[in-house]
């Protein structure tokens, strides 16, 4: 019995809080409505700024946008205004004072950016990085902007098929939210095979409906619909058991009287 107990247990831990937060970079956005946008003077070696453009709507609405337990909501931006040093300039977290010092950074942004960069040290010098997510605006402990740079100094992410570079550009939304990665394999979290997901993971789904919670009502329910059709409702039911129980009082007090009488 122990035994059977345990492993219920195990498969249960391991099945949920696999996923990870993003907490080197903060907790969540503050607002449950983010943007996501291309930055307008981007450029790509292998991709037009029209076809990235195209990656986010998919990107957003075939994932994160699908989690009914979760309140946050993405919107596709388009293009943002011009961004200083976007194309090569550094990606620093606003507490990296040695990356910071390199100079030529690209300053902090609102909501979430997404643009191609050649800067290998984004990318730990590394061709096979297919892109890096790095919370760079923050109030307090919520994150304010979030960019995302494809590498550009290799031909990884270009030579992924459309469906791929969705995937890719929807599990750097997680970071940019504030997810970090899951253990879980089914997970678009998960750290590896990134460009091969069509949907989130239950994984996924919880993650983003802890950091996003759908806020609840006085009683408790989700959603309002139930909440003012309730009360009516009850009134009218607890009025007329009201009229029925005072009814069937009267009736009583009537015989008593009249057995008293007799
Ligand atoms: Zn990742």
């Amino acid at each position: 019995m122990k035994a059977i107990i345990a492993l219920f247990i195990l498969t249960f831990a391991s099945q949920s809080f696999s996923f990870t937060l993003n907490n080197n970079f903060g907790a969540a956005f503050k607002n449950d409505n983010v943007k996501v946008s291309v930055a307008g003077n981007t450029t790509c070696t292998g991709i037009t700024p029209e076809e990235l453009k195209s990656l986010i709507k998919p990107s957003i609405s075939d994932f994160w946008n699908s989690v009914s337990t979760s309140a946050l909501r993405l919107k596709d931006g388009g293009f943002s205004a011009s961004i200083a040093n976007i194309q090569s300039g550094f990606l620093c977290p606003p507490t990296d004072s040695t990356c910071i010092a390199q100079g030529a950074t690209i300053p902090p942004v609102k909501d979430i950016i997404i643009a191609c960069n050649n800067q290998a040290a984004n990318f730990s010098n590394s061709s096979n990085v297919l892109a890096v997510t790095v919370p760079n605006n923050f109030s307090k402990d919520k994150i304010v902007g979030a960019v995302i740079l494809i590498n550009d100094t290799s031909n990884a992410f270009y030579s992924l098929n459309r469906n791929e570079q969705i995937s890719v550009i929807a599990h750097e939304i997680g970071h940019a939210i504030g997810l970090g990665h899951s253990e879980n394999q089914a997970a678009l979290m998960y750290y590896r095979t990134v460009d091969m997901r069509e949907k989130l993971g239950q994984d996924d789904v919880d993650g983003v409906s802890y950091l996003y919670p759908v806020k609840m009502d006085g009683c408790g329910l989700l959603g309002t619909i139930e909440e003012t059709k309730t009360p009516p409702f009850f009134t009218t039911l607890g009025a007329l058991v009201l009229m029925i129980l005072l009814s069937e009082l009267g009736r009583l007090f009537k015989r008593a009287k009249a057995r008293a009488s007799l």
